[in-house]
């Protein structure tokens, strides 16, 4: 029986997508990289994931799993081969599980970010991942990716938001690890191993996941800089006078803010430009009152110290969602000014203004005009430094012809402040190469050995991560 016939015959004629347009699963959202998949499949059960697995594996065929495709290394869309299957798990979407009391939920792989965070506050609770692509990427993807967002500073990235996995392994077992246990030493930790692997080790297919308690009141400002430095000693403040109620701290160079101008004029922007902006979050269950006054002061005591001009507090939600939507504008407003070369780098917060400087000064002299879109969760140090064409250029002509030689002055400011390639988008097919060059070899022949182990076949997601 042909592999084909094989997956009809598991998940129904119709979750077999061949021919036609598959453009939706072949074409990655930056429309960077376009494939050719042997077939997409559409499984609707983990069972079925396993079936799948195992069918593949029989034949030969080497699977990439795909969520919501929102990717940005080219992890999630198969090679031009014609090969390659598309395992996409959106039909997974079911909410398995809330235990309130042990603040967990169980979920499926292919539920939306978005219908998880709801699902939580149904049952009046929080799941605190939050990023601009929620509305379209799924938590199998968050957790296969590691994803960070906007309030890391407060909750941590999708890793420590995740206590347990169920994952079918590349031989097509299923290996139960949908634990809600907080502590657990029972030997290697398999989920951290499967987290942040992009479908190169298994394909996850739920996750129990740590909820929050809602908070009462949340607070957003903007203000304005002139310093990065002062954006540091502004956080060191916050953290200072918040406490753990700190749930955001981003920053945006003019440039990036001047983008969303120039591409969505109907946003307002409440502050006038400036070489820095910073967008800050509280969240408190404090009574309303005092939380408010205590946010109100932090901004006095910036303002009198001198490290903040400009501040506009959000006086509603809806005030507050549009400071938001501001920020979350800016991966949109770059790629509708075109093509630019992207970096999510992660240095210390207190290595930030001296790695700008030093990779804003080198890339000038390089080429000169040269507009960096720099913005970012500077309150756990990752910025996504990207780097525009200067104006009136090709934005194509500059990818091409210069993308490696930024890279390079741009990875070797990072690895020369202590930093890292890639913070939370991941390596992919974008930063393999770098991460060859870049990462210890005691560490890559670690990785290399747990690749061997769990997928020596190699058929998962292949050529990407190592
Ligand atoms: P996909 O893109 O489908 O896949 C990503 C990787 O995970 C691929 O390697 C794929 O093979 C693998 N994969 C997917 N599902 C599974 C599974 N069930 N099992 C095993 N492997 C799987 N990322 C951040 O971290 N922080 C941000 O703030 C952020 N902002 C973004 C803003 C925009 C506008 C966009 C477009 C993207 C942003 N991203 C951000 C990147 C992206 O949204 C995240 O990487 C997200 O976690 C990917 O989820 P997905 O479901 O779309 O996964």
């Amino acid at each position: 029986m042909t592999l084909e016939a094989e997956l009809r015959g598991i998940v129904g004629t119709a979750q077999v997508l061949q021919g036609g347009d598959l453009a939706a699963y072949e074409l990655d959202w930056r429309k960077r990289w376009r494939g050719r998949a042997r077939a997409v499949v559409r499984p609707g059960s983990t069972e079925e994931v396993a079936a799948v697995v195992r069918a593949c594996a029989a034949h030969g065929a080497s699977i990439v799993p795909q969520g919501g495709n929102t990717g940005l290394v080219g992890a999630s869309v198969p090679d031009d081969s014609g090969t390659q299957v598309v395992l996409h798990l959106g039909r997974l979407n079911r909410v398995r599980e809330i235990d309130a009391a042990n603040l967990t939920m169980t979920v499926e792989a292919g539920c939306l970010l978005q219908a998880v965070q709801e699902a939580a506050a149904g049952k009046g609770l929080l799941f605190p991942l939050s990023l601009a692509a929620e509305g379209s990427c799924t938590i199998g993807g968050n957790l296969a990716t590691n994803a960070g967002g906007t309030q890391v500073v407060r909750y941590g990235n999708a890793r420590e938001l995740c206590l347990g996995l169920e994952v079918v392994t590349a031989d097509g077992e299923v290996w139960n690890g949908l634990s809600g246990l907080r502590k657990d030493n029972t030997g290697y930790d398999l989920r951290d191993l499967f987290i942040g692997s992009e479908g190169t080790l298994g394909i996850i297919t739920a996750a129990t996941l740590k909820l929050h308690p809602q908070p009462g009141t949340v607070s957003t400002a903007l203000a304005t800089l002139d310093w990065l430095d002062a954006a540091v000693d502004f956080l060191g403040l916050a953290q200072a006078q918040l406490g753990a109620a700190l749930t955001g701290f981003e920053v945006m160079n003019r440039f990036s803010m001047d983008l969303v101008r120039r591409h969505f004029p109907q946003l307002q922007q409440p502050l006038p430009g400036a070489a820095w902006t910073v967008l800050l979050e509280q969240s408190s269950n404090d009574r309303p009152h005092d939380a408010a006054q205590r946010f109100e002061d932090l901004l006095a005591l910036a303002f009198e110290r001198g490290l903040i001009g400009d501040a506009a507090v959000a006086a509603s939600l809806e005030h507050s969602k549009t400071m938001w939507h501001l920020r979350e504008s800016i991966p949109l407003a770059q790629s509708l000014e075109g093509l630019n070369i992207k970096h999510d780098i992660s240095v210390p917060i207190s290595r930030i203004p001296a790695f700008v400087r030093a990779a804003d000064e080198a890339l000038e002299r390089a080429v000169p005009g040269v507009r960096p879109v720099d913005f970012g969760h500077l309150g756990d140090g990752n910025l996504h430094y990207n780097v525009q064409a200067p104006e009136g250029e090709s934005a194509e002509r500059f990818l091409s012809e210069r993308e490696a030689e930024v890279n390079r002055i741009v990875y070797d400011a990072v690895m020369a402040h202590g930093g890292s390639i890639s913070a939370e988008h991941g390596i992919g097919l974008l930063k393999r190469e770098e991460l060859a060059q870049r990462k210890s070899p005691v560490a890559l022949k670690m990785m290399r050995a747990i690749k061997q182990a769990l997928d020596p076949k190699g058929r998962m997601n292949p050529g990407r991560v190592v």
